[in-house]
């Protein structure tokens, strides 16, 4: 068997040309949503990120803005940029790069972002709604992979969910999702015992763990859905080739590059899975997606228009 395969990239095709229809009616209200990002320091990899997300933003005809403190800036510093846009009402979403320098106070900085600009849905008030099944912004990352289930009609309802993962952003928010959308869900993590077991009675999986290919295909029921969130950059020739055997043209590109991206979910699992999000191309464009979601949904909430929730139905919706 080889497994469907649930293109992140045509989900995040269909979700822009809803947004651009959303945005064009909030503009024709007056509205344009908008995004502030905050960069600190020249982390290449976190400006990368934040350089997507703008671009995003300009694809989609938001308004956004990028301030770039030096990596020198103090939490107090941080917390009056935070309090200056939470009072700008041009500003919908607010997005706090991570991770943030070490002598920052990571959690107070992400505390002080008023909820109702929490694009990025790590905000304990987010995450309450989250719990009690409230209206309100999720973490882009579960919220995408809701998304490319849903779209690819693959049925929650009744199915065992398991969860591979445990953390805020992805583990947790995914696990309450499941919950909501009535699967039965088990959530693992490293303390997990027998985990190949409690993987095989899966019909659906999220792995989200950092760990490559370490969920291996024999642990996949077979026709199970395979939701990859894993993004691990794999530089080790041997261990490249392990993961690569079966599939020569990547071994090829890892020999010419010296870094291949690799999931958490073994490749072969493509012969065991009956569905699977590939890596790349698979969960990663769907968290850029949802940060555009969340941002006009927040412009929609925040500024008091109430219209139907067609990008975000998983939790909002209850
Ligand atoms: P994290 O905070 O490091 O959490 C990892 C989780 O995996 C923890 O709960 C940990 O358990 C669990 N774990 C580690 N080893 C395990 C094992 N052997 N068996 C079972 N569980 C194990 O990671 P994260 O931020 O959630 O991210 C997870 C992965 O997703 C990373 O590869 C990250 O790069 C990727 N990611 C991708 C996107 C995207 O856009 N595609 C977005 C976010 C994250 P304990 O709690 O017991 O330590």
């Amino acid at each position: 068997m080889t497994a469907r395969i649930l293109d992140g990239t045509r989900i995040r095709d269909q979700i822009f040309a809803e947004l651009k229809k959303e945005i064009a009616r909030l503009a024709a209200e007056g509205i344009r949503p908008g995004l502030a990002a905050l960069l600190v320091g020249e982390n290449p990899a976190s400006q990368l990120y934040v350089k997507s997300k703008i671009a995003a933003c300009e694809q989609l005809g938001l308004a956004s803005w990028m301030h770039t403190p030096p990596a020198s800036i103090t939490t107090e510093q941080m917390l009056r940029l935070v309090r200056d846009l939470n009072n700008d009402n041009a500003v919908d979403g607010i997005l706090i790069q991570l991770p943030l320098p070490k002598h920052v106070d990571t959690k107070r900085v992400l505390e002080a972002v008023e909820p109702a600009k929490d694009v990025d849905g790590f905000h304990p008030v987010s995450l309450g709604h989250l719990l009690s099944g409230r209206p309100g912004l999720v973490a882009c990352t579960p919220a995408g992979c809701m998304e490319i289930l849903r779209r690819n009609g693959i049925a929650i309802e009744g199915a065992n969910a398991v969860v591979l993962g445990r953390s805020d952003i992805v583990g947790k928010p995914m696990a309450l999702l499941f919950m909501h959308a009535n699967a039965t869900v088990t959530i693992c993590h490293s303390k997990t015992r027998d985990l190949p077991d409690v993987v095989r009675r899966a019909d659906i999986v999220v792995a989200a763990m950092g760990k490559p290919g370490y969920v291996q295909a024999d642990w996949i029921r077979p026709g199970a859905a395979v939701i990859d969130v894993g993004t691990n950059k794999v530089t080790d020739a041997k261990e490249a080739e392990a993961l690569l055997r079966n599939f020569p043209a990547r071994l090829e590109k890892f020999r010419e590059k010296g870094v291949v991206l690799v999931g958490d979910v073994h490749p072969d699992a493509v012969n065991t899975a009956g569905a699977l999000t590939p890596v790349p191309g698979g969960v990663g464009p769907m968290t850029i997606t949802m940060l555009m979601s969340n941002t006009v949904k927040a412009a929609r909430l925040r500024r008091g228009k109430a219209k139907t929730d067609t990008v975000q139905s998983t939790a909002s919706a209850r």
